[in-house]
């Protein structure tokens, strides 16, 4: 039966094959001179038999992207920037849905840095700081690579928009249970980057983090930062009123008398986020951090734990993302 099958099938491919090559060639006669009505249709019919043998490129890989790699510009196809993205920026043991979700918001964050031009010849770099980390596809197992390769034909060309634009798709590790406003961090507020809760991620590894430094770096840290602190005998007067930020992120922190921002202390002391909790000992500060980034826009860990509910890559990141759509970029 199989045999019977496969030899009908390679019967009907070569019918068609052998019909193909033996086509007269109205085509190459229409270059030439003005073509009759009928070779004109000839002409159309056999454009539209051909298509599907010369066109079978994917919207990826049909995309140039100027990618700015070891201080150089070079020319990416689409598809091996995001397959390298996904090598660099997710664990191997995401589920799928979660990894088409983070193809989608890479995908994204590439196609409007690109209409923007990050980088003044490029659109990326591959510095995970700057823009996106990239790793190599080459340099990894198969598996891997087919792992991720999976990931980003399953979603070929989809990009996320807010009214018809495409959106600044931020991520980040994990968000300690709550993700934040994009004004709370960056100080412009963008309707589709609002603060949600992002249950489930009590198992990645930063959700929840402390960091201490003697009581003495840290008077000298904050003095570096605003010489008019003044650090009373009384420890307990030494932290003043906090306001936070709809994602449980610190707004503002008064250390010694003086406002301080929760993005200000986070990059002052090296933590992990701005939702965190000080506590002061006789020799220690100590810093208890939830979450692990910047925590606006979606988050991995939670995506993973959606993911792993069963949950649609769409359903993720219209979650992440509020009022948004998914859809084709080339659309
Ligand atoms: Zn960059």
């Amino acid at each position: 039966m199989k045999n019977a099958f496969l030899s009908a099938a390679a019967s009907v491919a070569f019918s068609a094959l052998l019909a193909l090559t033996l086509r007269p060639g109205p085509v190459r006669a229409a270059q030439t001179a003005a073509p009759s009505p009928e070779q004109t249709i000839a002409a159309s019919a056999a454009a539209a038999t051909e298509i599907p043998l010369f066109h079978a490129q994917t919207y990826d890989r049909s995309v140039l992207l100027p990618v700015l790699r070891e201080g150089e510009t070079v020319r990416m196809d689409l598809h091996t920037y995001l397959t390298g993205v996904l090598l660099a920026e997710l664990p191997p043991d995401f589920s799928d849905e979660a990894r088409k979700a983070q193809a989608v918001a890479c995908r994204t964050y590439a196609l409007r840095s690109d209409a923007r031009r990050r980088h003044e010849e490029a659109a990326v770099c591959t510095d995970s700081a700057c823009c996106m980390g990239w790793t190599d596809p080459a340099a990894v197992s198969a598996e891997r690579r087919a792992q991720a390769e999976a990931a980003v034909d399953a979603t070929d060309g989809l990009a996320i928009f807010y009214e018809g634009r495409l959106i600044d798709a931020t991520f980040f590790s994990c968000s300690g249970g709550m993700t934040e406003d994009a004004a709370a961090v960056w100080g412009g507020d963008l309707p589709y980057l609002r603060s949600v809760p992002s249950p489930g991620e009590e198992g990645a590894a930063h959700f929840s983090d402390e960091k201490q430094v003697s009581l003495a770096e840290f008077q000298s840290v904050l003095r570096s930062a605003d010489p008019a602190v003044s650090f009373p005998e009384q420890l307990g007067a030494w932290v003043g009123t906090v306001t936070r930020t709809a994602g449980g992120g610190v707004d503002v922190m008064v250390l010694g008398g003086r406002p301080f921002r929760g993005t200000e202390l986070r990059k002052l002391f090296g933590l992990r986020s701005t939702a965190f909790t000080l506590t002061l000992t006789d020799e220690t500060a100590s810093f208890t951090t939830s979450g692990y980034g910047h925590r606006v826009g979606l988050s991995q860990y939670g995506a993973e734990a959606m993911a792993r509910e069963g949950k649609s890559f769409r359903e993720i990141l219209t979650w992440y993302y509020r009022g948004v759509t998914v859809e084709a970029a080339s659309g």
